[in-house]
């Protein structure tokens, strides 16, 4: 542990790692961040990034270099399996921004910010867990002493095990495939569109100048929904009027599963654990990674200055924990309506969700994490 700047672990540099170590390397500490791959790698296709995550890629100086090539999406439409419009106005008169984002793009952002900052990016190092007074245990046996230890190792973490935080790690049963094709002319702008049927579910997302984001959710007992390559037919018989659409998809394409993980706490001593270690949850509401970057960045903000490691972490807990416990809790049920809902009951669904896109005040409580993680980040920032 160095005697003059304050020294952090992180273990894992995906988005919430390399957001907490830049805010953290930001403001005078000296971070060091493991990686178990061989480089600094993000999958995955592309990532609706809402006005809270703007605020902190802000925050850090990533904004510019993430959104460069992003698409700023002004309305986000749903069609039941009738074709007919039953949430326009989600978004509308909303003050809060949403993009989509490549992916790699995003990640590629965290990481030179947290480059320029400062951070000293380990990879290939395998960490096994950690300790509540601090020290981070790797896989090869060493043990590095810190001031703060922070686990963002995802869902499988092994910092969060290690300390026996678990409270509920659980396969969500269903997921959905995500792909990049080829944009045309006649594709949306500025608008995402999602379509339902039954318990599938597509959305088509405009991502670059150049590509189109397409996911494809089902339950994972819908062999066929799930099946890689992508099956066209199967999923045209379901939406004919995207068999275009559905033609653009490459063979390479990958299916991916949604967890949850509920903790008992997101602190021990001075270790934390931000993002998908600590609060996984569906991506119905695109808020996942929103929150992972908003609450890291807010840990970095509450430990500036702070004496108090572990004082400073509980505080930080207590004030992040209930908009992301609350936005978990409503992508599950949005996960529960889109996907499981009984196929005779459709139209009955299709009203509920018109009506319930008419509630400014459900509106408000479902999307939380943009208005008042934003708020919460704009309060931490003058804190
Ligand atoms: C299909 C799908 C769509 C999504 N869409 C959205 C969206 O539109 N908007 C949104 O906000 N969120 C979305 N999400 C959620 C988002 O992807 C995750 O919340 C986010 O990637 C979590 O980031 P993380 O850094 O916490 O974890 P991860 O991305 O899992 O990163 C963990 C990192 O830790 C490393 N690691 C793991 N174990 C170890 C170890 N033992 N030692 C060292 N390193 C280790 C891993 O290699 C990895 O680099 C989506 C998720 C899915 C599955």
């Amino acid at each position: 542990m160095s005697s003059g700047a304050r020294h952090a672990e992180i273990a894992g540099g995906g988005i919430a790692g390399l957001t907490v170590a830049t805010a953290l390397a930001q403001r005078g500490w000296s971070v060091r961040l493991h990686e178990r791959g061989r480089e600094l790698r993000e999958i995955g296709a592309g990532i609706f990034v809402w006005e809270n995550a703007l605020r902190v890629l802000e925050g850090i100086g990533a904004f510019e270099e993430a959104t460069r090539r992003a698409e700023r999406i002004s309305s986000w439409r749903l069609y039941d399996e009738r074709q007919r419009l039953i949430q326009d106005d989600w978004m509308k008169g909303d003050q809060t921004r949403l993009y989509t984002v490549l992916r790699t793009d995003l990640h590629q952002a965290l990481a030179n910010a947290a480059i320029r900052a400062g951070v000293e990016i380990v990879t290939d190092s395998l960490v096994a867990g950690a300790t509540p007074e601090g020290e981070l245990l790797l896989e090869s046996g060493k043990v590095l002493k810190a001031d703060l230890v922070v686990g963002t190792d995802g869902v499988g973490s092994p910092v969060r095990n290690s300390l026996g935080l678990n409270l509920v790690v659980r396969d969500l049963e269903d997921g959905c495939g995500r792909h990049l094709i080829p944009r045309r002319p006649y594709d949306p702008v500025n608008n995402a569109l999602e379509y339902w049927n039954g318990g599938r579910r597509v959305g088509i997302v405009p991502v670059t100048p150049e590509q189109i984001y397409v996911y494809t959710c089902c339950p994972a007992k819908d062999l066929a929904g799930r099946r890689t390559p992508f099956d066209k037919e199967s999923w045209s018989q379901s939406f004919p009027g995207l068999r275009d659409v559905f033609e653009r998809i490459p063979d390479v394409s990958r299916w991916a599963s949604f967890s949850d993980v509920r903790c008992h706490g997101w602190v021990r001593g001075r270790t934390a654990l931000v993002g998908d270690a600590a609060s996984a949850m569906s991506p119905n509401l695109g808020q996942a990674a929103c929150l992972a970057m908003t609450n890291g960045y807010a840990l970095g903000l509450m430990l500036d200055g702070a004496q108090d490691v572990p004082s400073s972490l509980l505080a930080w807990e207590a004030r992040q924990r209930p908009v992301t416990d609350a936005t978990q809790k409503y992508s599950r049920l949005y996960g529960r309506v889109g996907t499981r809902w009984p196929r005779p009951l459709t139209d009955l669904r299709s009203a509920l969700v018109w009506a319930a896109g008419r509630s400014k005040a459900w509106q408000e409580r479902v999307n939380v994490a943009a208005h008042q993680g934003a708020e919460l980040v704009r309060q931490n920032d003058q804190a």
